[in-house]
This record gives structure tokens, sequence and C-alpha cells, in this order.
């Protein structure tokens, strides 16, 4: 059994002693219900064997086709990294990059950053550059859209069955099974059993030695005789008003340096903060462009086709009409939710938790913070669309034919896609908690 120990919450800051978590079990914030601790027994072992797993199917979705169209005896197949280029030929950089970072530099990342961090850990070395190497991971993680690349593509095939007999790949199987295994490293991989191995296993003579956990009971001793001497009264502790911040990567809880507003992690060198800075101003910033391009996405066309019978420019919305007058009417509905409500709802969504963070509103905080979770695991299946244009534009290239190219809203679209995940990341839930904090200390 493990001793119980201090736990701070990543969404509401609320401040608790963890009792033992057993094994398979999880702890859950007394407050706001959000994910403590997970105990997941052989974390770290099963994290390696799915990370192998990844490796190999990485490698061969990105060297084998796709998917192939076949048109009078003519064969035209793509691999993932054929359709950025030609993207990119096109003039399209601006979506050849954004889809290169997400389906094969983000997911590459992760997975040799993963194994660089397993590997030596299996043979009980340290890993070399382990923060570096961690804070790159906690990074790709969200940026890697494999499970959305995967759902683009069977939207595509289904679009491409209308003109022209489809081949499978052997690339669209093993990404299937890249989406499965990734989304189970990902599960698998405990965090705090990954740094208390690091700290435990023999380091070289001339590494950087990374910090164990530190004890924090006596900030939290520290924090309570505050809370006696009236600072905060009876009302619950956060970890803010005992100085001690819990970094956002790796979970470690640090004492932050008095007077300062930022440090970095003493285990993993991410940025500390007690809240995001400038959280809401921020959050605005990155929503008000988002709502400006959100019009040009919907209205310019997203894909321009041209065949013998003349150019046929078409919208997000008329993509769906499309699908829905073929008879696709689960994909059209599929399209229609992933690339036009999904970005609206989120960015009214998070228009209204800034705006009611900002009028300090006590009302419902566990609703609201149950909302931002459900935006930030959302977001990012708006690339469906994206992913449907990219695989459209490099197979249908039969010059007499037809050729069809990416538009300018899809640019647009991209953009908002991105700038709405960044909005997310920016606005800081503990926030909607610190508004209940004031109202606490006030009544008394
Ligand atoms: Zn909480
Ligand atoms: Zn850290």
């Amino acid at each position: 059994m493990k001793r119980a120990e201090l736990l701070v919450c990543h969404d509401c800051d609320l401040m608790q002693r963890g009792a033992p978590c057993p094994p398979g079990g999880t702890l859950r914030c007394l407050r706001c219900n959000a994910e403590l601790e997970r105990n997941l027994p052989e974390s770290l072992g099963r994290a390696l064997a799915f990370a192998l797993g990844a490796f190999v199917l990485f490698v061969i979705s990105n060297l084998y086709p796709i998917v192939g169209l076949s048109v009078n005896g003519n064969l035209v197949r793509t691999t993932l990294w054929h359709a950025v280029e030609i993207l990119y030929l096109d003039g399209m950089w601006p979506i050849a990059a954004l889809v290169f970072a997400t389906t094969i530099l983000m997911p590459g990342m992760q997975v040799v950053c993963l194994l660089s961090l397993l590997v030596p850990l299996a043979f009980n070395r340290a890993p070399w550059q382990a923060p570096l190497l961690f804070r790159v991971m906690y990074i790709a993680r969200p940026w890697g859209m494999t499970e959305v690349l995967i759902l683009g593509l069977l939207v595509a095939l289904v679009k491409l069955s209308h003109i022209a007999t489809v081949v499978t790949g052997v690339a669209l199987w093993s990404f299937g099974a890249l989406m499965l295994v990734l989304a189970g490293a990902s599960a698998a991989f405990d965090a705090r059993q990954f740094w208390s191995r690091v700290a435990r296993a023999p380091q070289p003579a001339n590494a950087v030695k990374v910090a164990d956990a530190p004890s924090v009971t006596t900030n939290f001793a520290r924090g309570q005789q505050a809370g006696a001497r009236g600072e905060r009264a009876a009302g619950p502790l956060t970890g803010a008003a005992c100085g001690i911040a819990r970094c956002h990567a790796c979970g470690l809880l640090a004492r932050m340096p008095a007077a300062a507003h930022a440090a970095t992690c003493p285990r993993c060198g991410s940025a500390l903060h007690l809240r995001k800075v400038a959280s809401l101003s921020r959050t605005w910033a990155l929503l008000v462009a988002a709502m400006v391009l959100y019009v040009p996405a919907n209205v310019l066309p997203v894909m321009d086709t041209s065949s013998l019978f003349g150019t046929q420019k078409d919208t997000i919305m008329s993509g769906v009409v499309y699908l829905w007058v073929s008879g696709s009417w689960p994909l059209a509905l599929l399209v229609f939710i992933a690339s036009i409500a999904v970005p609206m709802l989120k960015i009214l969504g998070l228009s209204y938790l800034t705006w009611t963070t900002q009028r300090r509103w006590t009302w419902l905080p566990e609703q609201r913070t149950r909302i931002y979770r459900l935006i930030e695991l959302v977001g990012r299946w708006s690339m469906l669309d994206i992913y449907v244009i990219t695989m459209l534009v490099a197979l249908v290239q039969f010059n007499a034919l037809a050729t069809i190219r990416a538009g300018p809203a899809a640019i647009a679209f991209g953009a908002v896609v991105i700038l709405t995940m960044f909005a997310a990341n920016m606005f800081d839930p503990r926030l909607i908690w610190d508004a209940m904090e004031r109202e606490n200390a006030s009544a008394r």
C-alpha cells in the first residue's frame, strides 16, 4: 500500500490528502470530480509494449499507399507524404504544413520520445535528456490527430467511391491499428510512476540530477498556519493560497519562489504558474481571431473541382449537402457536426466561460468546469474536413478528366481549428473556482 500523499487538483486547485489508491483505481477531486491520480499496474511496461508496436505501424503507415483510385484502368495511389507534397505544390502550404504536423510530425515525435524514455528504463538506466524528451512528448500529444485522420480517410473513401473504383492500401489498415496502439500508449503511460523510476535509476556521473518529488507536506502545514492566522479562514485550501503550483506536464507539486508568478518545474523543466499568465485576455484575443476567420471559412469555397463539364466550387456546407443528397446521410451528419457545429459551439462555449469567469460568477462552477473539459476533448475533431480535402486533392488529379484543388476557405478553416485549440489551452479553469474562494473569504 502506498502512503497517503498531498494532491492539488489541476482543474480547481483544491488541495487535498489522497487516500492510497488501489491497483486499477482512480482518485478524483472532491470538489470538481477531475481525475487526480490513477494507479495503473505495470504502467511503464505496457506503455513500452504499445510504443514499440506504434513505432512499427508508424513506419508502415508512412511508407505504403493509403488508398488508390482506378479510372479507365489508370491506378492513382497516394501515401500520406505524397498527399502533403501535392498540397504544397498546389500553393496550399499552410494546409500542407498543418497536415504534416498533425499526422506525421507530432505522432512520430510522440512515439520516438516514448521509446527513448522507456527503453533505457527497461534496462534500468536513466534515460538521456529525460526532462526535455518528456516535455516534447507532453507538447506533441494533443497535436497528434491520427484518430481524426482515420475518420477523414473514411469520409474521403465514400466521396471517392462516387467518382471511381477505390482500392484500399496497406497504410489505411496500419493507420487504423496505429490509432488504437497510440491511444493505448497514452492511456498506459503514468507520469508519476515514470518519474519515480527515473529518480531511482542509477544516474550517469555527469548527468543533471533529476529531482524526486520533494516533500510539500511542510508547505501544506505552512498553508494551514496561514489559514489559522486568518488569511484564508476555514474555507477550502488551494494550492495558490499556499504558494504551491502543480506542474501541468509531470504533476509535480512545487513551491513557487516568493513574489514570483512564474518559475520552471524542478523535475521536467516546464513553466510553472499559480495561474496561467493573462489567461482571460489571451483567450479573448484568440477567440476574436477565430470568430473573424469563421466567416470566410464558411462562405468561401473550400474545394474547386474542374472537370470536362466546367468548374464547381464547394463550400463546407455544400459538401455536407452533397453527401446528404447522394444518400450518405450518416457521413453528412458527421461532417456537419465536426466542421460546422463543433467549431461554432467551441467558440460560443469558450466565450461563455471566459465572460462568466471575468464577471466572477459563482454560479454552477462544476458544470462550467465540465463544459471546459468537453471543449478540450472535442476540439480536435474539427480537423476532419481538412483531411478529407487532403485525400481528395491528392487522388483526383486526372488532368483532362477531373482535378480537385483546395480552396481559400480551407486555410481559414484550419486557422479556426488551431486558434480555438490554443484558446482552450490558454483558458485556466482554476479561475472559475477563484471566484468561489473570494466569495468564501468575503462571507467571513
Ligand atoms: Zn478539482
Ligand atoms: Zn514538471
